[in-house]
């Protein structure tokens, strides 16, 4: 049993110590001490179902026993930086994740976050075209550093930052955007930006598939091959953000740009990727990689040997333990009943996503879209009284985010559905 601090001694710390800005969700906040595949304990040793944590942090399941044995393994024998010496993690894992990848895309450089590789792909295409400009989605989120935040398309998350350099293109939003699901006429607008806010020549567009902390809002179909059209034509080079989408999470692919069948010249990667340890990639072609010979490139622990074994292991289970296929099947369940649950509650006024990226918007009039926000917060804190955590995001703060571990369940999904259910009826 767990000894240690309470959640309000926590918090009294966290009041003195801590960044003012830290956020956490819950008029009680959760004080998790232990985690076990989908589920994590309170102090109390109260179980939770985590329908969130794939997206934070864990791929294959918290504390999966190989991931774990992986990481002990490596720590016991040595840790040290990535960069200098020689170490058989760092290239095995680079190999595994360069055989994940279409084309040829074959060229990896590691960070330590997904903010870490976002600025860097950015550099590397500003170098390669010779260019500054890139073009990024409104609603998008890709990093908190100068670059990234120039990027991130959401006032919520952005100081006040130089954003030289970023145009923000038409969201191509199913739900909200003003062309509905036509993606080729959103994508009029990245040749909009190009025709009229550059010199006609670009370094890159960066965007999601399907975006995470913007509300789980899938790309209109049609939409990247037109953009990535346009951003070719004008010399740019296209970056796929995979933070959220990618290490088989939609399901129907490994990659999320796979399911517009695109192929980017460079792809980004962190989270989920190393199930809770910090690691970050860019994938690139020999082309492109190139131009980091022009300087030299140091990062001293990104892909270190201990967190390069955790990202091989990720790999190799979910390869083992077929989670793609589960992400699918399990994912497609959970979204039928969802929909299922859209039909009976009134406040619901989408369900969309992926796989097991599904959202779910709440709005107070169908017709209006009136964001819901109130009442997410109330479903959120409710259903997890009932031991169902999920998030929540989209730029209203009326979505809720249903990304769970890649080892989730239909009866997990039936937990989760039947709690919020219940509480929506008592609404
Ligand atoms: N890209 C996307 C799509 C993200 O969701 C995030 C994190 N929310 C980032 C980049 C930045 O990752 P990190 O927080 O690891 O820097």
């Amino acid at each position: 049993p767990y000894t240690g601090p309470s959640a309000d001694e926590i918090m009294a710390k966290r009041k003195e110590f801590l960044s003012p800005s830290l956020f956490h969700f819950y008029k009680n906040p959760l004080n998790v001490v232990d985690g076990r595949m989908q589920y994590l304990f309170d102090e109390n040793g109260r179980r939770y179902l985590d329908a969130f944590g794939g997206i934070a942090t864990v791929c294959c399941g918290h504390c999966h026993p190989d991931v774990v044995e992986s990481i002990v393994n490596h720590i016991k024998r040595l840790q040290h930086s990535t960069v200098l010496y020689l170490n058989h993690a760092i290239s095995d894992f680079a190999e595994a994740l360069a055989f994940k990848m279409p084309g040829n895309l074959k060229v990896v450089f590691f960070t330590n976050s997904g903010t870490e590789a976002n600025e860097l792909a950015m550099m590397i295409a500003r170098l390669y075209t010779g260019c500054n400009d890139i073009i990024s989605l409104r609603n998008a989120y890709h990093g908190n550093a100068a670059g990234t935040m120039g990027a991130t398309a959401q006032s919520i998350w952005k100081f006040n930052v130089i954003q030289s350099g970023v145009h923000h293109a038409l969201n191509p939003d199913p739900y909200r955007g003003v062309f509905g699901s036509d993606g080729e006429k959103y994508a009029k607008d990245v040749q909009d930006i190009i025709d009229f806010g550059t010199t006609g020549n670009v370094a890159g567009f960066i965007s999601e598939a399907i975006q995470g902390v913007g509300g789980i809002v899938e790309l209109a179909p049609g939409y990247l091959p037109a953009a990535y059209k346009s951003i070719k034509k004008a010399g740019g080079l296209c970056i796929a953000d995979e933070v959220q989408a990618g290490f088989a999470r939609t399901g129907s692919h490994f990659w999320g740009f796979e399911a517009q069948g695109v192929v980017p010249d460079i792809v980004t990667m962190a989270k989920g990727i190393g199930n809770g340890i910090p690691l970050g990639a860019v994938v690139t072609t020999p082309e492109i990689a190139e131009v980091l010979t022009r300087r030299s490139y140091f990062n001293t622990f990104g892909g270190n040997p201990v967190c390069t074994a955790a990202g091989l292991a990720v790999l190799k289970v979910i390869e083992k333990e077929n989670l793609q296929e589960n992400a699918l099947v399990v994912g497609s369940y959970l979204k039928n009943r969802l929909i299922e649950l859209k039909d009976k509650h009134e406040i619901i006024g989408d369900v969309r996503g992926r796989g097991l990226m599904l959202g779910v918007e709440l709005v107070t009039d169908r017709q209006q879209k009136t964001p819901a926000k109130a009442e997410t917060l109330h479903v959120m804190d409710q259903i997890k009284e009932m031991g169902v955590l999920i998030g929540k995001g989209g730029f209203y703060g009326n979505v809720f985010r249903i990304t769970p571990p890649l080892c989730f369940t239909k009866e997990d999904a039936d937990f989760l559905v039947d709690a919020m259910d219940y509480t929506m009826s008592k609404m």
